[in-house]
């Protein structure tokens, strides 16, 4: 019941071609970035250390103006709109709370600090800042200090405190970056829980592929300041548009192949028939290890089985494929050794051409 009157929609937000270049010579941090997040959704900016996750993050923000490109919340052009008045939220992986206020006041904090004529009186902070406590769970702590909270509490009174000014638009940049695995995957359920409640257009950085994954309802990846793709989880996985992404998420084994008369030749052994629209010419074959089965008698691809487990879902063997260099995890039926040399069938494969 509090939660619903939190809801507010969120805002569209798009970026048109965004450049920024931090140094004069060195390669841009964003090369021309185009992204439209819909009202509400829950976005995750995915890729590796240095591709500009932040940089795009803190561009949306208005806490780094672009050199190049426009940026919009909704209809209106916020490009040279000061922080202040965007109306977003932020989390970041420092929470910075202020120390020396107790949990209320950190809350209260944004509403205090209004222009006189939007601040609300004190008997509506209290009522606003006890239903955001609610909501984060933390009722009972509202008079403590951060230093007596721990990592994840902290981390929650940071978002109740970015959600008390009804931001539009919500911006956490590796909001669970400093915490420790368990917390971390309680505090992701917890912020989908809120995101489902609240409604809000929430853009969250992330280099941890389980934590986009699990969380968003779509994922953005970037690669050295240019988005590779955009797509829900499931698309990224399952139809990656390049190799970067087929690489960055999700396991896979990638063997060295040539592609020549319909078959895709491995070690100098036909291993697969090709697809029509595959190239000619020599290829990265690349394989998700649950498209991956052993055994089957047509034309195959072959690998050595370099340990095998037993587990409670069933046995997995650890299998290096002829024409890679990094084993995959198979699950198998029947009993291997070290060693055994196996055929795999691949239910699914991808190719890009090797320059
Ligand atoms: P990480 O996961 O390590 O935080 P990121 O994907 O968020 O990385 P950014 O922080 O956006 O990447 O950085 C992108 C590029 O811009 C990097 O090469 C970085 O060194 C550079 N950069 C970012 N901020 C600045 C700055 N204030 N001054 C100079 N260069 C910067």
């Amino acid at each position: 019941v509090a939660a619903r009157t939190v809801r507010k929609p969120g805002s569209e937000v798009r970026v048109d071609g965004i450049v920024k270049t931090f140094s004069g010579d060195g390669p841009a941090a964003l090369e021309g970035v185009s992204l439209a997040i819909a009202p509400g959704e829950l976005l995750a900016l995915l890729g590796p250390s240095g591709s500009g996750k932040t940089t795009l993050l803190r561009v949306i923000a208005g806490l780094e103006i672009p050199d190049a490109g426009r940026v919009f919340f909704g209809a209106t052009d916020t490009t040279d709109v000061p922080v202040q008045r965007r109306g977003v939220g932020f989390v970041f992986q420092h929470y910075a709370l202020f120390r020396h206020l107790t949990v209320f006041e950190n809350i209260a904090y944004g509403l205090r600090s209004r222009e006189r004529s939007r601040r609300p009186g004190e008997a509506e902070i209290r009522r606003r800042v006890g239903q955001l406590l609610d909501l984060v769970q933390l009722p009972t702590l509202a008079s403590r200090y951060p230093g007596q909270l721990s990592g994840g509490q902290r981390q929650r009174v940071a978002l109740a405190r970015a959600l008390a000014v009804e931001p539009s638009v919500l911006l956490l940049d590796e909001p669970f970056g400093a915490l420790d695995a368990q917390v971390r995957k309680d505090l992701r359920r917890w912020l989908r829980e809120i995101h489902r409640e609240t409604g809000q257009t929430t853009v969250f950085v992330t280099h941890d592929q389980d934590e986009a994954l699990e969380l968003a309802d779509r994922i953005a990846i970037l690669n050295r300041g240019r988005i590779e793709q955009v797509g829900a989880p499931h698309e990224v996985q399952d139809d990656p548009a390049s190799r970067f992404v087929m690489s960055f998420v999700g396991e896979t084994a990638r063997v060295a192949a040539d592609i020549a008369g319909g078959q895709v030749w491995v070690d100098g052994r036909a291993a697969l028939r090709a697809r029509e629209d595959w190239p000619e010419g020599p290829v990265d074959l690349c394989l998700r290890p649950w498209h991956l089965t052993v055994g089957g008698d047509e034309a195959a691809l072959l690998g050595t089985v370099r340990e095998w487990r037993r587990t409670a879902r069933g046995t997995v063997a650890e299998i290096l494929l002829d024409g890679s260099d990094s084993p995959v995890e198979v699950k198998v039926t029947d009993v291997h050794r070290k060693g055994d040399r196996v055929a795999l069938q691949a239910s699914e494969a991808r190719v890009f051409p090797r320059g």
